[in-house]
């Protein structure tokens, strides 16, 4: 075989790699003399000439190469990426209950060491997300792998416009196989039905991996609880509770009109429609009204877009998740059920669980945690990435 351009680690990360992280940032490698193209195979080499794995290229991309092996005899193919495919779907088909309307998440990027991939599926629809322009040439592969598993209705591929910027591409929205669905597509999940908007949805229309999350906020919601949901999107958390709890009041709270028209369809279309109050506002404002209101819950839900892009974002994320929770917590009942999410990969568990105990100190309440939990089981994370830990959801009984 031709031997592949070699791409040289700094000395300084001559350690930082050695655990399989397939992100090689732009400031460890030396720049090559002549620039490779996007898209092309490279080795990684140590400074000390030691080979490491082998990975795609970006010349656009603050992530330069990405790595997808670290056995030196293997080339990154149509085949290997099959295979990683065939692999990542195997593990959903463990996930499946048989109903024809289950949405899962079939590949996760690096958790299945497909970095720049993720699928989902909704029912007979599938949704390819590209966040790696080193990805676009395996396009074709990808889409018979996964039309030879699922025989789906549409595939559609999707480039978000931040994806197109990080990685230097043109925001894409097309099919790659069928045509838009006429409607939404019809999903079930924790015994409620949800349409998804596969082509105008936020992500890839839906957020998959809170569906256990939901189902456990509502395990620990009391009987005749007044909920608030802050951040419903379409309604996940507020409509899961009313549908297997029996409440006082249900408040949800988003920005996005859109999102909460749908939230109003969902209501509906789940014969819930008097339980749930939608409310258009701002997530700092709607807690801290009511704080200054003197209201009171009995669980409340915090599930904020991701607030850390960067690792310089960190303190500033930390701040405003302590910020939400301290409201939060100083509006709960004694007893009362805080389900606190973080979806911000650059926030560790450590530091999110050290925020909250700094809000238990500076509301002087006990913070009692019941779960820690993350994302469903079709969202696995990587010891070698801690970034696909990305989901935190901690489930605390507010002494
Ligand atoms: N809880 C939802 C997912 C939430 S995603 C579920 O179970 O599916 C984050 C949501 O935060 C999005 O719907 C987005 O519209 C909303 N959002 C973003 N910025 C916001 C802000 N400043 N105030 C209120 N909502 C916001």
């Amino acid at each position: 075989m031709t031997p592949l351009r070699q791409i040289i680690l700094q000395s300084q990360h001559k350690r930082s790699f050695s655990g399989h992280h397939p992100w090689i940032l732009a400031n460890s490698i030396i720049e090559p003399a002549s620039t490779p193209r996007v898209g092309e195979q490279v080795d990684l080499i140590n400074y000390d000439s030691k080979w490491i794995g082998r990975g795609l290229y970006n010349p656009n991309s603050r992530i330069r190469v990405r790595l997808y092996t670290w056995d030196s005899e293997e080339l990154i193919t149509n085949e290997l990426i099959s295979r990683r495919i065939d692999r990542a779907i195997q593990l959903r088909s463990r996930l499946s209950n048989g109903s024809h309307r289950q949405a899962l998440r079939i590949v996760f990027s690096e958790a299945d060491q497909l970095s720049g991939l993720v699928v989902d599926k909704y029912a007979e629809h599938l949704v390819v997300q590209l966040t790696a322009a080193a990805l676009v040439p395996f396009l074709d592969t990808i889409v018979d792998r996964l039309f030879h598993h699922y025989r789906p209705l549409s595939i559609s591929l999707q480039i978000d416009e931040r994806t197109a910027k990080s990685e230097g591409m043109e925001i894409e929205q097309r099919f790659l196989v069928g045509h838009a669905p006429e409607d939404s597509v019809l999903i079930e999940e924790n015994d409620l039905q949800w349409m998804v908007d596969v082509v105008g949805g936020q992500k890839t229309g839906y957020y998959l991996d809170q569906r256990e999350n939901r189902l456990a906020a509502a395990r620990w919601t009391q009987p005749n609880a007044r909920v608030l949901d802050i951040c419903c999107y379409v309604g996940g958390f507020a409509l899961t509770i009313a549908k297997h709890c029996t409440t006082r009041e249900i408040i949800a709270v988003d920005s996005s009109d859109k999102a909460l028209q749908s939230a109003q369809q969902h209501a509906q279309l789940n014969q819930l429609e008097n339980r749930v109050t939608w409310e258009q506002n701002d997530f700092f404002d709607a807690l801290s009204n009511r704080l200054d209101a003197s209201e009171k819950f009995d669980t409340i839900v915090l599930d904020p877009p991701r607030l850390a892009g960067s690792r310089d974002h960190i303190q500033r994320a930390l701040s405003a998740y302590h910020r939400l929770n301290y409201l939060a917590v100083r509006m709960l009942n004694p007893g009362g059920t805080l389900v606190t999410c973080s979806c911000s990969g650059r926030v560790s568990r450590d530091d999110f669980r050290d925020m909250l105990r700094g809000v238990g100190t500076r509301t002087r309440r006990e913070i009692q945690v019941l779960e820690e939990r993350g994302a469903a089981p079709d969202h696995p994370s990587c010891m070698s990435c801690p970034e696909t830990d990305y989901l935190k959801c901690i489930i605390a009984r507010i002494l």
